[in-house]
């Protein structure tokens, strides 16, 4: 996991021979910078591939794929919205998008000053997120003068598509992408199987449907959300509008109802457990991991189970089996 959290994710999943970066949600130098220092080569990424078009899991997507070289796989719709998502910033030159960033910035906190509302829960830490969308801005004019043509703003090196509830082939590594609930227009988790191992990944997710629980079974390396607990968020800074958002089917996973997931419905096999997607305004890794260890009280030792949590701001260890 190389991040992991509402400001950006990213993860690489690999077999022997081949390589994939789920996700793009950080600028193209801090995914490379991110690899290198987790022991990986950027340039041995063979695809990316989408989990959804938000922005803290897409934003490094155009540099880092065309830097590369590799195909991004995603579902048509998710594409399309990618497309509508880069393409009325790409209009405005760096200078003319960051002048229009600092207008919005400033009529943004006249506004929060006036009402002396909390920040847009979007922007859990607004000077993070500015600076990073900079950067990827900045990569992006980087990239248009070194090729000096005025390049499609959403040209990628390739682009395939695949259905969410079908399994296909990237490299030698099976994946199985499945839908889950969450307010983007397809979003999808995947389950890899290459080597006889079975990881899965399931984070922006409202609640653990059936199909997913399915999906979840007979995993190595389990990834899941345990994006916030209930009472931070409740008595936390986001305006109300913002809490049911979260806390709506189409949210996030609470602490809770991953402790709850990991008690009732896991079915024991994973010898990783990771949390992921952690709130840092919302949530502390404590109380995510006293959750899930609680859940696990019965197995975590029987069967060796570890515990990760992935972080925001520096990649994890990686988990090799
Ligand atoms: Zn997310
Ligand atoms: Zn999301």
């Amino acid at each position: 996991m190389l991040a992991s959290g509402s400001k950006g994710n990213s993860t690489v999943v690999s077999s022997t021979h081949t390589r994939i970066l789920v996700d793009a949600g950080m600028s193209c130098r801090e995914i490379f910078k991110r690899m290198r220092a987790a022991g990986e080569d950027p340039e041995m990424l063979d695809a990316i591939l989408i989990t959804h078009e938000h922005q803290d899991h897409i934003q490094g997507l155009q540099v880092t794929a065309r830097k590369l070289g590799i195909p991004v796989y995603f579902t048509e719709a998710t594409h399309r919205a990618w497309m509508r998502w880069m393409t009325p910033r790409k209009r405005l030159t760096y200078a003319e998008w960051l002048a229009q960033r600092q207008q919005e910035a400033a009529r943004k906190k006249a506004e929060a000053e006036a009402s002396a509302a909390p920040l847009d829960a979007d922007l859990e830490n607004p000077f993070y997120r500015e600076a990073e969308l900079a950067e990827c801005a900045a990569e992006e004019e980087e990239l248009k003068s070194e090729e000096k043509t005025e390049a499609d703003p959403c040209a990628l090196p390739g682009v395939e598509y695949f259905r969410a509830g079908t399994n296909f082939l990237i490299g030698d590594i099976s994946v199985s992408a499945f839908t889950i609930p969450h307010d983007a227009v397809d979003p999808v988790g995947f389950v890899f199987q290459a080597e006889g191992i079975r990881i899965g990944i399931a984070t922006d997710l409202g609640y653990m449907p059936p199909n997913v629980s399915m999906q979840l079974r007979g995993c190595d390396v389990l990834m899941l959300e345990s994006n916030h607990d209930l009472e931070m968020l409740r008595d936390g800074p986001y305006p109300w509008s913002v809490k049911q958002r979260v806390m709506s089917r189409v949210g996030h996973m609470s602490n809770d109802a991953t402790a709850k997931f990991l008690e009732s419905q896991y079915d024991g096999q994973a010898s990783y457990i990771i949390l992921a997607h952690l709130s840092e305004s919302n949530n502390l890794p404590e109380l995510a991991r006293v959750a899930a260890e609680f859940a696990l009280r019965d197995r975590m030792s029987l069967l060796g189970n570890r515990l990760v949590l992935a972080e925001q701001r520096a990649p994890t260890e990686s988990i090799v089996l």
